[in-house]
């Protein structure tokens, strides 16, 4: 049966590549309680990435990863009493990534694309899910991260511009959500991007707007999903403790007036969660729609953490010294420095009865890069991104530095350093 929310009373799959990752790191760390620290991770689950046709079959030509089938079996393998969850990104679209450069992928934005999108990758991931064999496995997907939401507000993007306009993106959203709303144990949640992005009123209507025109020309319609993932690889906080009023007047302005928050009033995901909530339901959803939450990396523990909302009466120094999330601005995506592991996963967290959270999950695992700013060659259509380098300063992110950690590998690939920051700055420490 298809139950309301997969991951309540369920066990959740624990990715042995993941595991390997976080070993090699143990290896490479001299203190006991770091090394311990870590171990703990090692055993949290984290989603498993599609991120190319290649990774449905993994092996040799994935470096060496598991397939899909093999991560199946291997769910059922840790499967005790109770239900399991496994949780797959589906990430592969033609034109991927349109606004950015880390993350290109392989498959061209043309109906060729597009025809390989459907066969060689849903269909083939479709064949594998539909096994009867793993029908006790509760298969969350993740469609497709940045995605539409690069097709609501990156338009003057050509790239994006032309991924919107020939329709081909939005085809292959509903492609997928058409085969995989056929299998009664695959869950999913549609990429909502996260509230420094979508949380502005005016994109948050066109969004609900573009995902509601999208999802209602599919063959179930809205049944066809489950709810929505946010902050998938992202670093934006899921409480801001001590901002709780964006509307609330410092120095005689709003609060959301500040340079951080450049007017939008979504400071947080749990905020934002609600408003989308509402929003989707305003618009003819279902109520029973939930909200996951990608915790992997917005906890902001550390040295450089706020303690008390800030006394000050000057906006920006008030919100400086107020916010937990410490980047220059929000729309710094690469690497985050400063950033920690946040909320470990969890089913139906109790933060806001609102927020309509199905769950916490760790999406984006913790430690593989977000990109390089190196060229590095590669078959994985993956290239050198200038948001991840420390010293570009992005006009595109309000002319502050990436704030990027240096020398990072390609997207995807294991970054030592960055996993160990994360580890150091856990909040809650792990
Ligand atoms: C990369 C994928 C990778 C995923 C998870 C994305 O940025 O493009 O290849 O699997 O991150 O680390």
């Amino acid at each position: 049966a298809h139950v309301d929310n997969p991951f309540e009373g369920a066990s959740s799959y624990v990715n042995p590549d993941y595991s390997e990752n976080v070993q090699t790191s143990i290896d490479r760390t001299d203190s006991p309680e770091l090394r311990e620290r870590m171990r703990t991770v090692q055993s949290y689950p984290t989603a498993v990435w599609l991120d190319r046709i290649a990774a449905i079959e993994g092996g040799e030509d994935n470096g060496g990863r598991l397939g899909l089938r093999e991560h199946l079996d291997e769910a059922l393998a840790q499967k005790g009493s109770g239900p399991i969850t496994a949780s797959f990104v589906i990430y592969d679209l033609p034109g991927r990534d349109c606004a950015a450069l880390a993350s290109n992928g392989e498959l061209p934005l043309t109906q060729e694309g597009l025809r390989r999108y459907k066969n060689d990758y849903i269909d083939a991931i479709t064949e594998v899910f539909q096994d009867p064999k793993y029908d006790d496995v509760r298969i969350v997907t993740v469609i497709e991260p940045d995605g539409l939401p690069n097709l609501v507000t990156n338009l003057d993007d050509p790239e994006c511009a032309e991924a919107k306009s020939s329709g081909i993106q939005v085809e292959a959203v509903q492609y997928a959500l058409d085969r995989f709303h056929e299998i009664p144990n695959v869950y999913t949640y549609m990429d909502f991007a996260h509230s420094g992005w979508l949380g502005w009123n005016n994109n948050l209507t066109d969004s609900v707007g573009l995902y509601t025109d999208v999802v209602r020309e599919t063959e179930g319609g809205f049944a066809s999903v489950d709810g929505f993932a946010i902050n998938t690889a992202n670093y934006t906080p899921t409480e801001e403790p001590f901002l709780n009023d964006p509307y609330g007047r410092v120095g005689g302005q709003q609060i959301r007036s500040s340079q951080f928050y450049e007017w939008n009033p979504n400071f947080d995901e749990t905020d934002f969660a609600a408003d989308l909530h509402s929003e989707f339901v305003a618009r003819g959803w279902p109520s029973d729609i939930g909200t996951i939450i990608d915790t992997g990396r917005n906890g902001w523990g550390g040295p450089e953490r706020p303690t008390r909302e800030s006394s000050s009466n000057d906006l920006d120094t008030y919100v400086n010294e107020s916010k937990v999330d410490r980047r220059a601005h929000r729309g710094l995506w690469c690497n985050a420095s400063g950033a920690g592991m946040g909320q470990p996963p969890r089913a139906n967290p109790s933060v806001s009865a609102d927020a309509h959270l199905d769950a916490f999950v760790w999406i984006k695992p913790p430690g593989e890069s977000d990109g390089s700013s190196e060229e590095i060659p590669n078959n994985e259509g993956k290239s050198p991104d200038p948001m991840c380098d420390p010293d570009y300063v992005a006009p595109e992110a309000g002319n502050n530095p990436t704030g990027a950690l240096p020398d990072s590998p390609l997207a995807g690939h294991w970054f030592h350093d960055q996993f160990t920051m994360l580890v150091e700055n856990a909040h809650p420490t792990v």
